[in-house]
């Protein structure tokens, strides 16, 4: 039934040849009541380090199981050293945020709270099991950071040196901020991309940001856009012109 090893997984065990893996309650239940997996049957697995790599179910249980790794199938590629750094906003459209932001390539999520951010509600897990969902769904060989949230003005005291910090700032809407030729001149740079919340940034933010060194304030076109909107936009032109699409 899998001989094609359709059903992939990430695990946080180490892979390597003949490599035995426990699987959890959430696999066991996905793999042999969801998917009617069975022994014998094949699936892929992939972790943070070690690739990709089939594997076969050895023992199957109503609340674990074990698969045996049996050979890498594809090599581990790490995505483009960017981060996304974004103001939470409200539950579905979050979600909807952090899959697209694994499938386009971000490298590590940082939730800021700002001044006009409502950050009461967020939930590290359920953001990290839609991480997991997307990464396993989208092929990558790795799973991107998750960072704890860090009020905007810590972020910005401790910034690490030689990190580019692209900032898409609504105020400059309709008016060109040379995006592109910006980006492409900084190909191979650590870089950040910072979204603001549905509120914007607060004045003395804004202030704040435009006097630092390592900001590059952006414009996403003559619209204003919703956060998430602004956040895969925002994605896919650094992807185009500095990133691993190229
Ligand atoms: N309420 C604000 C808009 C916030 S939009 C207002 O009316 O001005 C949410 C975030 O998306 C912004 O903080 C910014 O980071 C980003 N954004 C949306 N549209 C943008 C644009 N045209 N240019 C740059 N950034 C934009």
């Amino acid at each position: 039934m899998t001989a094609d090893a359709k059903v992939r997984l990430y695990v946080e065990q180490p892979l390597g040849p003949g490599q035995p893996v426990a699987l959890d309650e959430g696999h066991a239940n996905y793999l042999f009541n969801v998917m009617r997996l069975a022994r014998g049957d094949q699936i892929r697995l992939f972790n943070r380090q070690d690739g990709e790599w089939l594997a076969v179910v050895e023992q199957v249980g109503k609340r674990q199981g074990i698969a045996r790794a049996l050979a890498q199938t594809r090599p581990h590629t790490p995505p483009p050293d960017m981060w996304l750094i974004f103001a939470p906003i409200r539950k579905a459209r979050l979600d909807m945020l952090v899959e697209k932001a694994v499938e386009l390539g971000a490298g590590r999520l940082v939730p800021v709270q700002t001044r006009f951010t409502n950050a009461e509600r967020l939930r590290p897990d359920k953001m990290r099991a839609h991480m997991i969902e997307a990464a396993e769904q989208c092929g990558a060989t790795y799973l991107p950071d998750l960072a704890d949230l860090i009020p905007l003005d810590r972020l910005l005291s401790t910034w690490p040196a030689g990190r580019r910090l692209y900032w898409a700032d609504e105020g400059l809407s309709g008016r060109a901020a040379g995006l592109k030729a910006a980006l492409e001149a900084d190909k191979g740079t650590p870089a950040a991309l910072l979204i603001g919340p549905e509120g914007g940034f607060a004045p003395e933010e804004r202030e704040q940001l435009r006097a630092l060194a390592f900001v590059t304030p952006i414009s996403l076109g003559p619209r204003i856009l919703r956060a998430e909107t602004a956040a895969l936009a925002a994605l896919t032109l650094w992807q185009s012109a500095a990133g691993d699409w190229t």
